[in-house]
């Protein structure tokens, strides 16, 4: 069976990685950039095989995560299944060196694709090729002032111990800039040095300098000498987009709408959706791309987005009542996308009721 995969991305690559286990497969990946932006990727290691790759290059895991607001804290036992970060880069060529031998790399843009009851054809600028199966992978397109989640961080030494490298801290929203929506993003990975990102949601980017101004603030409060090590940014749309597709062609990773559309989690759910494509065509049954969460999740993710976006005051409440509902292993189940009704049930009721029950009714 000859099988294109496009975009050497989190889901194409981890895709053509799992394919690589079954021999006989004659897989072409097509993806034209011959390097990516390099950030780091977290994700909740519950011990799955659909980790494996990212497990073998991990750079660093948490047992524990903070949130803060205000006197507010929470703290979350996550031991069960550690926060882990891993390289963009590194993930990227863990999942190279699972390849089979006989897979080829096309640094070639796909320009458009279609399909037949016989075959899909992928046509690049230089030339048009028949697959029997082509999962696509290219980042979908956004509604204009669709919401963003945008963030700079930069990696730090301080002078002085001030860091608990075993605790992450996903959101500390004490600094109360401009940005209604605004928290920092804490991930030491010894005493004195981590990465601090200011994160925003909100549909316009900032210029750099201004997230810059933010984690020196923060910084401020820890110690007031401290070298910048690296930095990175990024922003990811949030919206859980679903492109169509056909019985040969299929949509894979964000374009299949694996974003979690009110944290911007997708890396864990694309490598899932990965494994498990692979063994339906190991299997050879019809394909059907899984979801990348159950409906109530997806429908929770864009009520809380919802939210943010009408009442971020209240949205930041809402948030941090997320971790005070759940126990670890309830928490990483849902940010995973396969939480018990229990959970869900628990999650409801110890959100704000009024606030959210407007949000979803869209008042
Ligand atoms: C900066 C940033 C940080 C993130 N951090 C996290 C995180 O910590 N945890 C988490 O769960 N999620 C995170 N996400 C969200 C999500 O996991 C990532 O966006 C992830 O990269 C999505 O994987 P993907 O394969 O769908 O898309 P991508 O990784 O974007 O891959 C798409 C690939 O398609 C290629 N391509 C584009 N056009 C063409 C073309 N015409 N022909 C062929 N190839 C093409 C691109 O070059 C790219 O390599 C983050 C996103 C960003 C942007």
């Amino acid at each position: 069976m000859k099988i294109a995969v496009i975009g050497m991305g989190a889901s194409g690559a981890s895709l053509a990685s799992f394919l690589s286990a079954k021999e006989g497969l004659e897989i072409s990946i097509f993806e034209p950039a011959l390097s990516r932006k390099n950030h780091l990727w977290g994700f909740w290691d519950d011990g799955s095989p659909s980790f494996e790759a990212a497990r073998n290059c991990r750079q660093h895991s948490w047992d524990s995560l903070a949130f803060v607001h205000g006197e507010q804290r929470h703290q979350v036992d996550v031991a069960k299944s550690p926060y882990s970060v891993v390289n963009s880069r590194d993930f990227i060529q863990s999942c190279k060196k699972g390849l089979s031998e006989s897979t080829r790399i096309n640094r070639e843009s796909v320009i458009s694709l279609y399909e037949n009851p016989r075959e899909a054809i992928v046509k690049t600028g230089e030339r048009e090729e028949s697959f029997d199966l082509v999962f696509d992978s290219r980042p979908p397109k956004f509604p204009t002032n669709t919401m963003q989640q945008h963030f700079l961080g930069r990696w730090v030494e301080m002078s002085s111990p001030v860091f608990d490298p075993e605790t992450a801290t996903l959101m500390d929203f004490r600094p109360r800039p401009e940005e209604p929506f605004h928290f920092i993003y804490v991930l030491p990975v010894s005493r004195t040095r981590a990465l601090i990102e200011s994160t925003c949601y909100s549909p316009a980017t900032r210029e750099e300098n201004w997230y810059r101004r933010r984690i020196h603030d923060y910084l401020q409060v820890y110690c007031e000498d401290y070298e910048i090590l690296e930095e990175e940014s990024g922003q990811i749309p949030l919206h859980s987009h679903s492109s169509s597709q056909g019985k040969r062609i299929k949509s894979i990773g964000l374009r299949s709408g694996t974003l979690r559309a009110s944290s911007g989690y997708a890396f864990a759910q694309n490598l899932i959706q990965s494994q498990k494509i692979a063994e339906q065509v190991f299997e050879s049954v019809d394909l059907s791309i899984p979801d990348s969460c159950l409906p109530m999740e997806k429908w929770m993710d864009e009520v809380m987005l919802r939210l943010i976006r009408q009442r971020p005051e209240q949205a930041i409440e809402a948030m941090m009542a997320v971790p005070g509902a759940l126990d670890g292993q309830d928490f990483t189940e849902f940010m995973t996308g396969y939480s018990k009704a229990r959970t869900r049930l628990s999650l409801m009721w110890g959100l704000p009721k009024a606030p959210m029950i407007s949000a979803a009714l869209g008042w």
